[in-house]
């Protein structure tokens, strides 16, 4: 959730670790800290801001050292307060100067940090991670990685973390579990962060901590291994990312950009996995499991928020293209449940991120019953990636926005090519399949088509701005859009607003309709058109204002509606590619007029791994 760098080498690292934390603010945070050996520890810490962090800094006459931790907080365990901000210490009593940051949640804090206090230690703050630094502190014998390797068996839950001691001020210790976190090698210096993009300016050489394991940084030198000391050596390997390609790039914010970025990401996702001439489909991911997806009898797919709605047109696009038996549920759900899965099910794991500690804790259910996982994720050699058995890369490139915009294409074109690849292995015909390769390969020009609306979205959303409720109704695989166009406004402009099948709104929901409420309705030629026109017209009886996505040339919908925007025709099943545009571009510019920071809503964070 939060963001973790830490540096150890020859130069300064206040001014690394600041724009580290910089590059890591796209993840979402609510305060920040730095702490350094400069001589003694220094530690600054504040709500709000890196930029006010920095400031703080400034103010308290800067931060020198070569040794340093910093992290931005998404506060899980304690309210947010200076206080409670990262970096936290040991024991003060102690005088070992241990401290630490830390991403994730100790799950046993609480007997721990009673055992602790039985101890003599004294608590100055409401958080998890000052009991794990505590914890490091009590059983510090001179050597900080043993002392971390001991406190980290004695502790379940999720965490990444960076420690220093003021004993040794030539040593960092990190370690993983459950929480993303990659150590930068460079020339005799380590930059270890949450992502890449913190490392990338520095050093392009990096390692991905494995799960459950510890690595000691000195200037020149490294140690890696597993909480019981067997030694684990990393793959270092090339750090694949183009910060140009994470910044602004002319537009005002992420959202916008990543918006627009669509038809190329989508390039991108179809490149080389798609023959047009041959109907083949590549999928190098899938190598090995071709056996266990042909005899597959059942698909569960699963997510949370953008991610489950890409599932829900997953699991339409299964059942309609390669004829199986599929559902979507949330990750979060069906691990608490008694779910039936057997050696025929195929579970598949959508994540932008590929950290979601809900969709991995689902992951690691479905895996202990039998099934055969899969993962549908964005972030190369996340652990969603590295977990499931086979799976397919988004390729759409970082998205920094938190209202997750091209990740959803991504995500649903390559359902889409996963259904074909299966139902190829069915039912579907090669000419079948060419027809929708070629839909798919038109895709990117038909959004670049749909994104000309802008203007006229913006206007929309203008005459709509200062209403608080909005319907977003749908059906069939466009219901799940309805779902997240809704989703969109509410997480950007803080609009409250419900998507539904459009069928449902008369079992309840309309009773909302008023004069001049706003119901934005996917209302594109496909099998469900003429249900929905009736559905229009219900809440038009009602006084209801209605915004129609509808195909090009419509002028029936067009008569109809109050507003409408124009999308390309495309097949059934890849509607969502183009209607959700129009709905991104809504929010987008709703929460603009609002004067809202769209690219870092409040509350939310960009990767969500806390369950
Ligand atoms: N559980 C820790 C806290 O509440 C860390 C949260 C985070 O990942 O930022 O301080």
């Amino acid at each position: 959730m939060c963001g973790i760098v830490a540096y150890i080498g020859k130069r300064e690292c206040a001014p690394i670790l600041i724009e580290g934390l910089k590059r890591l603010e796209y993840r979402g945070y609510d305060s920040a800290g730095i702490a350094a050996i400069d001589g003694g520890l220094k530690r600054v810490r504040c709500v709000g801001r890196v930029a006010a962090l920095e400031q703080k800094i400034e103010g308290m006459g800067g931060c020198a050292g070569t040794l340093g931790i910093a992290h931005t907080r998404w506060a899980t365990h304690g309210t947010v307060t200076d206080n409670n901000a990262h970096p936290h210490r040991d024991d003060e009593a102690l005088g070992h100067g241990i401290t630490i940051v830390h991403n994730g949640i100790i799950e046993n804090y609480s007997s721990l940090r009673t055992w602790l206090a039985g101890h003599g230690h004294t608590f100055t703050t409401e958080t998890d991670t000052e009991v794990l630094a505590h914890l490091i502190g009590r059983l510090y014998k001179g050597d900080l990685m043993a002392a971390v390797q001991g406190a980290l068996k004695q502790v379940t839950g999720a965490y990444a973390i960076a420690v220093i001691c003021e004993k040794e001020k030539d040593t960092l210790v990190v370690a993983r579990k459950g929480s993303p976190l990659i150590v930068g090698v460079g020339d005799d210096e380590y930059v270890v962060a949450s992502d890449g993009s913190a490392i990338v300016a520095h050093t392009k050489q990096a390692f991905t901590l494995a799960d459950g394991c510890v690595a000691k940084l000195t200037r020149n030198a490294f140690k890696t291994a597993t909480l019981d000391d067997t030694p684990w050596t990393p793959e270092i390997r090339e750090l694949d990312i183009d910060l140009a390609q994470i910044e602004l790039g002319g537009f005002d914010y992420y959202m916008a950009k990543e918006i627009h970025e669509q038809p190329a990401s989508l390039r991108t996702t179809l490149r080389g996995r798609v023959d047009l001439a041959s109907g083949d489909i590549v999928l190098g991911g899938l190598t090995g499991f071709e056996r266990e997806l042909n005899r597959a009898r059942r698909v569960i797919v699963m997510g949370q928020g953008t991610a489950l709605h890409a599932g829900m047109v997953a699991r339409f696009m299964l059942e309609d293209l390669a004829k199986i038996h599929a559902e979507h549920d949330f990750a979060s759900e069906f691990r608490y449940r008694n779910p039936i899965v057997d050696e025929g099910t195929i579970a598949i794991f959508i994540s932008q991120s590929g950290e979601t500690a809900d969709s991995l804790a689902a992951l690691h259910e479905a895996k202990r019953r039998g099934a055969t996982t899969l993962g549908i994720v964005n972030v190369v050699g996340s652990t969603i990636a590295r977990e499931t058995d086979a799976g397919v890369y988004l390729r759409v490139g970082p998205e920094i926005g938190v209202a997750s915009t091209k990740a959803f294409t991504g995500q649903v074109m390559v359902a889409a090519m996963v259904a074909l690849w299966m139902g190829r292995r069915r039912f579907l015909s090669q000419e079948v399949v060419k027809t929708y390769l070629e839909a798919m390969h038109a895709i990117p020009a038909a959004i670049e088509h749909t994104l000309l609306a802008s203007d006229q979205v913006k206007a929309i959303a203008g005459r709509y701005v200062d209403r608080e409720n909005w319907l977003f109704l749908g059906r069939g695989v466009n219901y799940p859009v309805a779902l997240e166009g809704a989703l969109k406004l509410k997480e950007i402009s803080y609009i409250h607003a419900e998507g539904m099948p459009a069928a449902e709104m008369k079992h309840g929901p309309i009773a909302l309709i008023d004069e001049g409420m706003p119901v934005v309705f996917i209302a594109t030629k496909n099998s469900q058109y003429e249900k929905v026109l009736s559905n229009i017209q219900e809440v038009r009886s009602r006084g209801g204002h209605v915004i129609a996505v509808a195909t090009e040339g419509d002028d029936h919908v067009a008569g109809v509606a109050q507003e409408t925007i124009f999308v390309p025709d495309v097949p059934e099943a890849l509607q969502p590619l183009v209607t959700v545009v129009p709905l991104q571009l809504l929010a987008y510019h709703a929460a603009v007029l609002r004067g809202k920071d769209v690219d870092k809503p409040r509350n939310l964070a960009k990767s969500v791994t806390v369950e």
